[in-house]
């Protein structure tokens, strides 16, 4: 992979588009075969100003390698049972490979988000939140995988490292990033550590790293000093600081001394995601398309 300013930043902005590139010829093929464009739907639910960005750049990213976006621009007051319908017909709709609800839905006004997202079919379950999805990963099983997670490993792959005998510790264990990474790099062979806020000595795990991921959403809580020299660093963290910079969760202009390689924020994690979720879609229409024949 090509450098981005130095020899060691991980630049998934780059690879996230030579990756958007890559799937416009199985866009293509599906179109011949199936007769149709790959189609993914995106709910949005209320006016969350960073979930406004998030759809935007996920939906410039369709427009860009030519899959069909249905987009669900919803009124905040919209309720579960609409919400609820409006998934029920796309799960039923054949031009539809990929469903996407945007979180956090609005607060306060009693959305019940895990049975939003359990409401999702899971061959189409493009995010990979469905539980029969994660339950999938956890035993190693072919489903759609985890945006963030997914595009981690990938980044992971560029830096040619090798699980068999490397310690990794993965901050934070929510059920988007944090626990899915935690098993998929242990289906790679990495000897995996999950630290979380109760964990009590975050150094002494840290140090002892040879790949860290990092998904908190604290800025800078990894200190650069804690980096193993010649670690491997994937900050996930998206924080914005008081003077409108975007950090991650690593103090990076330290930590860039110490790791062979680190993702930088922004263009490190993020724009993996949208080509991921791309990604899946993607996966689902050719999974369709197999059972068809
Ligand atoms: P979350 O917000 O659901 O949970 C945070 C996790 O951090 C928890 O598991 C908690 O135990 C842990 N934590 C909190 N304080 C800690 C501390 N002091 N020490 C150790 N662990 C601590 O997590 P999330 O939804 O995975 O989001 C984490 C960050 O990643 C956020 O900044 C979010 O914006 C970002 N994010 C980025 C992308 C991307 O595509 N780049 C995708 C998802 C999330």
């Amino acid at each position: 992979m090509k450098p981005q300013h130095q020899p060691n930043i991980l630049d998934g902005k780059g690879l996230s588009l030579n990756i958007l590139d890559s799937l416009k010829p199985r866009i293509e093929h599906l179109e011949k075969e199936l007769g149709i464009t790959p189609g993914l739907a995106t709910i949005l639910v209320g006016q969350d100003p960073a979930s406004h960005v998030y759809i935007r750049n996920k939906r410039v990213a369709c427009e860009k390698v030519g899959l069909k976006n249905f987009h669900y621009d919803l009124p905040e007051d919209t309720g579960q049972e609409k919400l609820l319908e409006i998934i029920q017909t796309l799960n039923e709709d054949q031009n539809i490979h990929g469903i996407l609800v945007q979180l956090p839905l609005p607060k306060g006004l009693d959305y019940r988000e895990k049975e939003i997202l359990e409401s999702i079919i899971p061959s189409k379950d493009a995010d990979g939140f469905h539980p029969t999805n994660q339950g999938a990963l956890m035993q190693g099983n072919k489903a759609p995988t985890p945006c963030t997670p997914k595009g981690i490993m990938r980044l992971l792959e560029e830096t040619g490292v090798d699980g068999a005998g490397k310690k990794a510790v993965v901050i934070g264990r929510s059920n988007i990033v944090g626990k899915p990474v935690a098993m998929l790099l242990l289906a790679k062979n990495f000897t995996v550590t999950i630290c979380h806020a109760h964990t009590k000595d975050l150094f002494k795990e840290v140090v002892e790293a040879d790949v860290i991921v990092v998904a908190v959403g604290v800025p800078e809580l990894v200190k650069g000093k804690w980096i193993k020299p010649g670690a491997i660093v994937i900050d996930v963290g998206i924080n914005r600081k008081e003077n409108g910079k975007l950090v991650g969760d690593v103090e990076f202009e330290v930590a860039k001394n110490q790791a062979s390689f680190i993702t930088p924020v922004p263009g490190g994690v993020g724009p993996m995601t949208i080509a991921m979720l791309l990604s899946n879609t993607i996966e689902s229409a050719e999974l369709m398309l197999k059972e068809k024949n």
